[in-house]
């Protein structure tokens, strides 16, 4: 099974995308969304929570598709997974 949720793949950028600070140390997290899970930079205390960024539709399908590339997967892939996790269960 696909996981979605791995971020060994994406790149980390310089800059918090939920608070803004540029700080050292910082991770790529992921956020389970309606449209599918997208990565973004995070510094340790937005990491640390589960806080999810506030991005607008248009950025978020954006994401979703740039970590379809992170993890090598296309967008129909991603759908699949994500029925998955939310169905969850069975096996
Ligand atoms: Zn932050
Ligand atoms: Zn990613």
């Amino acid at each position: 099974m696909i996981d979605l949720l791995s971020t060994d793949n994406c790149p980390v950028g310089f800059r918090c995308e939920i608070c803004g600070d540029a700080t050292d140390g910082m991770v790529a997290v992921t956020a389970v969304t309606l449209l599918g899970v997208l990565c973004v930079t995070a510094c340790p205390r937005c990491g640390d929570s589960d806080m999810a960024p506030s991005v607008s539709i248009g950025t978020a399908v954006r994401l979703v598709a740039q970590h379809c590339g992170h993890l090598g997967i296309d967008l129909d892939q991603m759908a699949d997974a994500l029925a998955e996790l939310h169905g969850g269960g069975e096996g």
